[in-house]
């Protein structure tokens, strides 16, 4: 076996090509895990049926044949409209798979049978439930508005611009942010269900998002994307993203983007969402 001396050891060519190798794919995670998802749809969707637009790849059973049309036709939009409000380029093609019921979609993912989601970003690619699992009468329409397209695509761009590196409330605070602002859509203020609750800090919502209240930490995540934009302008928010992108952590990213150190955003932050939260107590 071939081997060069370091420090006096000789160290075989092959486990030092093994180091380099493990050594470009932690610095390529985001590739990575691309890379392991495309492979992982290839094998679980090697039955499924493929219609193909001129950016989208929409893959389903015979089932949901008549949907293809449908979620092709709200991709193409979606990608348009989510692309043009972040001002950026958006990914030539992406990978659509339309699951036919909520026990197969979050089977994809290895999540228990009871887990509710319309919809599912993860590595590139967006899966979602059949449009004949929820809406009494499909339409392109209804599943434009209602549906986790756009919501999902705005996830892609939020993976695209930081290579991947983002903390869960931003990406879900500005996924919901974008779903709104294109769609109207808005889940209702969690606070008069959830009254005994407190926020939860910036911290938590980095660290634990899965492990908390779910629609507390998902109603928090949107207010804080909508605090930076009335405070500081919704170009701040775009400008972020770009700073995560540079290698920027979250904290660091706000401090250079708003002027500000990141432990007085969070108190001015949670000031004004307290507010909000007792007055949607009051409802
Ligand atoms: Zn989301």
């Amino acid at each position: 076996m071939s081997a060069i001396k370091y420090d006096g050891v000789k160290v075989p060519l092959l486990l030092i090509t093994i180091f380099i190798i493990v050594m470009l794919l932690i610095k390529n995670g985001q590739a990575l895990q691309r890379f392991m998802v495309r492979q992982e749809i290839r094998l679980s969707t090697a039955n499924y049926a493929v219609t193909s637009t001129e950016h989208f790849d929409i893959k389903y059973l015979p089932i949901d044949a008549d949907y293809a049309p449908m979620v092709a036709g709200v991709a193409e939009e979606a990608r348009q409209s989510v692309s043009e409000m972040f001002g950026e380029k958006a990914p030539e093609r992406t990978t659509i798979i339309i699951y036919p019921d909520s026990a197969s979609l979050a089977k994809s993912f290895g999540w228990n049978k009871n887990a509710k989601a319309m919809g599912v970003y993860w590595g590139g690619s967006i899966r979602v439930l059949s449009p004949g699992e929820w809406l009494k009468e499909p339409s392109q329409e209804a599943f434009s508005k209602e549906g986790p397209v756009y919501h999902e695509y705005a996830h892609l761009m939020v993976d695209e611009i930081t290579g991947g590196n983002y903390s869960r409330w931003l990406t879900e605070g500005v996924a919901q942010y974008v779903e709104k602002n294109l769609t109207g859509f808005e889940f209702a203020s969690p606070a008069v269900r959830s009254s005994g609750h407190s926020l939860y800090s910036l911290r938590q919502l980095d660290k634990d998002f899965d492990s908390l209240e779910e629609s507390v930490a998902y109603w928090q995540s949107l207010k804080i994307v909508e605090y930076i934009v009335e405070h500081y302008g919704e170009s701040t928010l775009w400008q972020i993203l770009d700073e995560l992108g540079d290698g920027y952590q979250v904290d660091g990213a706000v401090e250079k983007t708003l002027s500000i150190s990141y432990d007085r955003f969070e108190d001015e932050l949670f000031a004004a969402l307290e507010q909000e939260w007792i007055r949607g107590c009051k409802v």
